[in-house]
């Protein structure tokens, strides 16, 4: 199978996002192997579209990076347990900071530039606000923040995030101050601050699925095929597939493709998704095997066709009751992949 990649589609959804951000600089999150499509590729690309700030989970993420583009910045988000002080001190990214061991361990090594996370009320990784005098004496280049319910416009925590992080912008001295993800960049001009850090978006998700803008905004970036490597001719009565959860009402032909779970396409999409070729479309038969898929097709279909897979990630998530992270994060290793 298949997974190509498309470089243009990344940058155009990186200028997007950075015009909606207005002056801010838009950086990108590449954690996680850059959702999965390959960090290398994207932090390439979106530096030479003009991104500086980019983001890791992890040390081994950021050495499996290698070396940044001149000029380009890294950041790795979990910041530094002691057993990070080595790659942390040798330059090769900024820790984020989020706690007062971290913080401590910092300052005790006399670490220099660092970022510092507060958190505003998701309760996940940061500095309460009423930490903000451990942090004298350091030099943060980016206080950041991370919002909860960004992907809810109207939820309430935004605004109360936002209040939350405009008083520690008062209250702590920094060069920069960042607090919006993909969905945060979308809500407007006074979430942006110096700096957003969008990642979902560049790849193709839209942060919030039913906002025209976002939808017109935002190019799909992987599209996935698959090849027929049988087609068969099923009669009435027959069943399809492991536990017999599809029966044929009516003899049909099916095509069995060379995908499945171990590919990042999950069991939720049993009996639920569809294939294309052109026009054309084919539902899934059965349940989702761990290399292999039925979609019910027509006699135009042969084996040795390629057929591809609906690139509407809000559409696929309905479908499958995973979320568009998901959906990315989970593709396997075993597509062929490339970049255009
Ligand atoms: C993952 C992450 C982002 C990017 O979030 P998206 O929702 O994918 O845009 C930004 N900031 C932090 C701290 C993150 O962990």
């Amino acid at each position: 199978m298949r997974l190509t990649l498309d470089g243009d589609a990344l940058a155009a959804n990186w200028r997007w996002l950075r015009t909606q951000g207005g002056a801010a600089a838009c950086g990108a999150a590449v954690k996680a192997d850059g959702y999965g499509l390959g960090a290398r590729e994207a932090v390439d690309r979106l530096a030479r579209e003009g991104c500086r700030d980019f983001f890791v989970s992890s040390w081994a993420e950021a050495a499996t990076l290698g070396a940044m583009p001149d000029g380009v910045a890294l950041s790795v988000l979990h910041g530094v347990r002691e057993a990070d002080m080595p790659a942390a001190l040798s330059g090769m990214a900024r820790p984020v900071l989020n706690s007062a061991e971290q913080v401590a361990r910092w300052k005790a090594a006399g670490g220099g530039s660092c970022d510092v996370m507060i958190d505003t009320g998701m309760n996940r990784l940061g500095l309460r606000p009423g930490e903000a005098g451990l942090l004298d004496g350091l030099a943060i280049e980016t206080l950041m923040s991370h919002l909860a319910c960004a992907d809810e416009p109207d939820h309430p925590m935004n605004a109360r995030q936002l209040a939350r992080f405009e008083a520690v912008r008062q209250a702590i001295p920094a060069k920069r101050y960042s607090l919006a993800n993909s969905a945060g960049t979308c809500l407007g001009g006074a979430y942006a601050f110096d700096l957003t850090r969008p990642g979902l978006a560049l790849y193709g998700g839209v942060p919030v699925a039913d906002d025209a803008a976002q939808r017109s905004g935002l190019r799909p970036v992987a599209s996935i095929e698959a090849e027929v490597i049988q087609v068969r001719d099923v009669e009435a009565e027959e069943s399809v597939g492991y536990g017999a959860t599809w029966v044929a009402g009516l003899p049909c032909r099916v095509a069995i493709l060379n995908i499945g779970y171990a590919d990042g396409y999950l069991r939720g999409f049993s009996n639920a998704g569809s294939w294309r070729s052109g026009d054309a479309v084919y539902p899934i038969v059965g349940r989702v095997s761990m290399d292999l898929i039925a979609v019910q097709v027509g006699q135009e279909v042969r084996e040795g066709d390629w057929l591809a897979l609906d690139r509407d990630l809000p559409s696929l998530a309905r479908v499958s009751g995973l979320s568009q992270y998901e959906l990315l994060t989970v593709l396997g290793h075993r597509y062929q992949r490339r970049w255009t």
